[in-house]
């Protein structure tokens, strides 16, 4: 079997698309659908991110094949870890471009995770039912000019062969983030977190029976949101606005995407036309509203551009288009997992609305490679909601709330990575 050193590399790793870069990305696109001049060997440093573009699992529970498709190959690792039984696949830079249903758990593998979860590389985690080893059976150089591919089997072992599999197992990376950290990069568990206060300046968003406005509660929300994150270890804030100004929800973006961001929250309380609506929902992106509630929502909030007068980002190229998707639809899993957790913490403690879980096409939702989520701390249309949204304790008590629930999303990355 061929195991190939992984190489270390600080820069970022995800497709950043600030706006007039779009050449650039179509460059990289045009990587991914020509044979590269490059023909990047393991050892060759050449910066762009691999491309994934094809995933295949079958199999039943003895044996369990794996096809991964790539632009051109990666070096990897290839890991175990205990209880439960796991394989760890680690790819550097690499976006994992496939369909999300191209990795459903069969047979002797029970669950497959996979993602961006940090900086410089990919992680593709594979769960067995019983001691399993992947083995790597076919490199495939290339395939009709431009696919280069990886198999793997999984296949059923015995304990002591798999116990052998976790001892051979190196973690260098716990070594190297140790080591990073000592040369003043960012430890590896770090978070970077863009807190949003939505509306401000002429938008000021919704406005309450009792004539509070949204800009201000979302305002006051996020800087008790930022000063519950302080007590969160490996957690570093910014907001977008510290002060009552105006922000194009372009702007809030880019800001996520500048900073690096590894999440955005964004913090509304909009009004709704059902007035006796009340309590928290958490919405993430989707092109398609999960209900009429989220779509109208996410109208309004997607006017508050017009509002500024500010200009829409150009359209992107169709080439760029697909790359953004792709890279989006992983950020989708991560933005998922954000949203399980604040309802989570908010369950039992914060009103919750009926399936507070929803999604839509919120604007200030799009970057492709920040996982953001939109909460709605609850409803000024709703005279109970509002003096909860004045209140400084109900806000103290929720911005705890939404910081575990930040704590915890962390944790679960981590317990990914490692
Ligand atoms: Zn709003």
């Amino acid at each position: 079997m061929r195991l190939l050193a992984k190489q270390w590399r600080n820069e970022d790793t995800r497709i950043r698309i600030p706006a007039g870069r779009w050449v650039v990305l179509a460059a990289l696109a045009s990587l991914a659908l020509w044979p590269s001049p490059l023909r990047a060997g393991p050892d060759q440093a050449d910066s762009s991110p691999h491309i994934a573009i094809a995933a295949r699992m079958a199999g039943d529970d003895n044996r369990v094949r794996l096809v991964l498709d790539f632009e051109r190959l990666p070096d990897f690792e290839l890991r175990y870890l205990h209880n439960p039984y796991r394989a760890v696949i680690d790819l550097p830079q690499t976006v994992l471009a496939f369909p999300e249903d191209s990795l459903t758990a069969r047979g002797l593998v029970t669950a497959v995770r996979y993602g961006n979860s940090g900086k410089g590389r990919a992680r593709l985690v594979f769960e067995f039912a019983a001691p399993a080893r992947m083995d790597l059976v076919e490199t495939t150089e290339e395939i009709s000019g431009a696919i280069h591919r990886l198999v793997f089997d999984a296949v059923a072992v015995d304990d002591a062969a798999f116990a052998a599999e976790v001892a051979n197992s190196v973690w260098t990376e716990a070594g190297q983030a140790a080591a990073d950290a000592q040369s003043a990069d960012p430890s590896d568990g770090s978070l970077k977190i863009v807190i949003d206060a939505g509306h401000g300046g002429i938008d000021g968003g919704a406005e309450g029976p009792a004539g509070s406005s949204e800009k201000n509660i979302t305002l006051a929300f996020a800087e008790a949101f930022k000063e519950a994150l302080e007590d969160v270890d490996g957690v570093d804030v910014s907001m977008t606005r510290t002060d009552d100004r105006f922000l194009s929800l372009s702007a809030r973006v880019r800001k996520a995407r500048e900073e690096d961001a590894d999440l955005l929250v964004s913090l509304h309380a909009d009004s709704i036309a059902i007035r006796s609506l009340r309590g928290a929902t958490v919405y993430t992106l989707s092109d398609k509203a999960s209900d009429a509630l989220a779509q109208s929502l996410a109208d309004q909030e997607n006017r508050d551009e017009v509002i500024g007068g500010a200009n829409l980002e150009n359209a992107p190229e169709a080439v760029a288009a697909i790359l953004v998707d792709l890279a989006r639809a992983e950020t989708r899993v991560f933005s998922a997992g954000l949203a399980r957790q604040v309802i989570d913490s908010f369950e039992g403690q914060v009103k919750l609305i009926n399936n507070p879980l929803r999604h839509a096409g919120f604007r200030v939702l799009q970057a492709p490679d920040v996982p953001s989520v939109l909460v709605e701390l609850g409803y000024l249309s709703n005279k109970e909601d509002e003096k909860l949204l004045t209140d400084e304790e109900w806000r103290r008590n929720t911005a705890q709330l939404l910081a575990q629930s930040v704590r915890n999303y962390r944790k679960t990355i981590l317990a990914n990575r490692r």
